[in-house]
């Protein structure tokens, strides 16, 4: 398939609204692919979605509008300000690069576009910036203007198809079957790889069947288990009865993969982390006792004269990635192994009973790994005794575990429930946001248009309003549309003046709507603008904020919450570790 060919596609699920139809118009064009082609789906799949691997590969171009830019000029032969005035109307590089592109040959195949693409991102060394705008250059001329529009909106990282991992999935089955009933075995597979074009190359080379037989690969990250909350002790036990308990440690999650000596960690949303946590690499080569091994825990920070873990606001500073090593010094960190979903083979379908069976045997002493204990609860009152021991422990809480459940990869459900300090209610009181900007999302999220919020509380001193949150839950399918709607109405090109933030998300809007959002607590944040009074500060942040109302009419931008309010509650929530 020509690149040119592919490119129409494109266009035709940009411009489709529904879900139905841009999934339509996937299985079509992978219904046309030869046999030849159909061994090479992967790549459509990662281009579909402004890609060229998987997230969880960290492919990156490297190259910003500027050289962007640049490129555009070499290529079309216009000047700077042409291309300068064609980008203030149009807004877009892609388009721009599509009006001033004469008429490109075109000529190039798929594969051809996809090896030269990813050639680009792997250029290094000196002269790296020089050389990636010439061979852009060559490559935008030799693909349509359509084609141009997309090699540019690619590299930017602003495809944005709006082709979301269920839509592919969907697309998946259809083309393969003519109907969605492959969706659930797909889904399966991909939950325990991430990969959707992996999941493709085998649906197309070898069939559903081994689609179904699908197992783990240990330098995939599977994607996580997570819990389902109830409020009480008794409503726990009569949910899931006797059940495995454990503390809920307040940092953040790793999945470690062991291959070898050969260490990857990936965060809870499949990032990948092993830079930022050296002591946890080596510790996975010398305290495992097997060879390759998938593993989960929640990494917390301690003091090194203590020995105490510290808490969240404490822990978070280690997600960075720069001055790793001062920061390893300042705050180590212990990994509390909670699940194991490789050993030498796929555990991931047998029980949590028995997978745990296999984690007791699994470790060497050392300082920086620990098996993080269980209790069994077999009533309410065993299983509130855990959670005050966690409390009086400094824990969040516990999680809950049904003794016979799998590890339900990229499942929320009632396997695990989680018990938390914070129900009971640090933070009481709901907070007034202005909406000041949306992120379109992955995923399922993606379809609706909007994935999650940028919040803002107002400074009335000033009189600037301050980001606090981004905000992913708490809005049903249906709030999203309609809130959609709504914001756009609010739609500009760019960062509103009158808008503090160190976040750009994909659409800005005019500080207008309010809605009110509750969270669990206020924590110090280095990435938001609320409350932050000289660089290099932390800034407050709303953790795990969910919105709880629609827009409120009643309400203009400027009642929202205040800086100063925020400022308070912090100081009367202690501090706690
Ligand atoms: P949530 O993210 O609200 O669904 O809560 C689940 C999160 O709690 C997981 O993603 C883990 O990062 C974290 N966590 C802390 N301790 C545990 C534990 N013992 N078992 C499972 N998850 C835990």
């Amino acid at each position: 398939m020509k690149f040119k060919d592919l490119s129409v596609f494109f266009q035709k699920v940009e411009s489709a609204s529904k879900r139905l139809e841009m999934t339509a118009i996937l299985a079509e064009l992978f219904q046309q692919l030869d046999s030849e082609e159909r061994q090479r789906i992967n790549e459509i799949i990662y281009l579909s979605q402004g890609q060229l691997l998987p997230a969880f590969r960290n492919v990156e171009f490297g190259m910003s509008e500027k050289l962007i830019h640049k490129a555009i000029a070499e290529a079309t032969g216009r000047s700077h300000d042409d291309i300068g005035k064609a980008f203030r109307s149009l807004g877009d590089y892609g388009e721009v690069t599509q009006q001033l592109s004469g008429s490109g040959a075109g000529k190039l195949e798929v594969t051809e576009v996809y090896e030269r693409l990813s050639e680009l991102s792997k250029f290094s060394g000196e002269g790296t910036v020089k050389k990636k705008v010439e061979f852009l250059a060559v490559l935008l001329r030799e693909v349509s203007p359509l084609g141009a529009k997309y090699v540019v909106r690619i590299i930017l990282g602003k495809l944005r198809l709006g082709v979301g991992d269920p839509t592919v999935l969907d697309a998946l089955s259809l083309a393969y079957s003519k109907s969605k009933q492959l969706r659930p075995a797909l889904e399966r597979a991909y939950n325990l790889c991430s990969d959707l074009g992996l999941v493709a190359d085998i649906l197309f080379s070898k069939g559903i069947k081994a689609v179904e037989e699908f197992k783990v690969i240990v330098g995939c990250p599977i994607r996580v288990a997570l819990a389902a909350r109830l409020s009480s002790a008794e409503e726990i036990i009569d949910k899931i009865g006797v059940c495995a308990v454990e503390a809920k440690y307040d940092g953040f999650r790793c999945q470690v993969h062991k291959k070898g000596d050969e260490v990857q960690i990936f965060s809870r949303n499949l990032e990948n982390t092993t830079s930022m946590f050296p002591e946890i690499e080596s510790a996975a080569r010398k305290q495992i006792k097997i060879k390759n091994a998938i593993f989960e825990g929640e990494a917390l920070a301690y003091d090194p004269q203590t020995k105490e873990c510290l808490a969240f606001q404490e822990t978070v500073q280690r997600k960075r990635k720069y001055d790793i090593d001062i920061m390893q010094k300042r705050f180590p960190l212990k990994l509390f192994i909670f699940d194991l979903l490789f050993a030498g083979d796929d555990l991931t379908r047998i029980s949590y009973e028995q997978r745990r069976k296999v984690l007791s045997g699994l470790l060497r002493k050392g300082d920086v790994l620990e098996i993080s204990p269980v209790t069994i609860a077999h009533s309410a009152g065993e299983l509130a005794d855990v959670f005050e021991e966690a409390i009086a422990a400094g824990r969040e809480g516990i999680v809950a575990k049904r003794l016979d459940s799998p590890y339900q990869a990229g499942g929320r459900n009632f396997n695990w429930i989680k018990l938390k300090r914070s129900y009971s209610g640090t933070l009481n009181d709901t907070i007034d946001c202005v909406i000041v900007g949306y992120f379109f999302g992955k995923g399922l999220r993606s379809s609706f248009g909007i994935g999650s919020l940028l919040a803002c509380v107002y400074d009335q001193n000033e009189q600037r309003y301050k980001t606090i949150a981004k905000i992913g839950s708490g809005l049903s399918e249906e709030d999203l549309k309609q809130f959609k709607k709504k914001l756009d109405e609010m739609k500009i090109k760019s960062q509103p003046k009158e808008v503090d933030s160190l976040i750009q998300p994909d659409v800005w809007l005019t500080p207008k709507f309010v809605v009110e959002v509750q969270a669990d607590e206020i924590t110090r944040s280095p990435v938001h603008t609320c409350g932050k009074k000289a660089e290099g500060e932390p800034g407050f942040a709303l953790r795990f904020p969910r919105t709880v109302s629609g827009i409120r009419i009643d309400k203009n931008s400027e009642d929202a919450t205040t800086v100063d309010e925020i400022s308070k509650i912090f100081s009367m929530q202690g501090r706690r570790t």
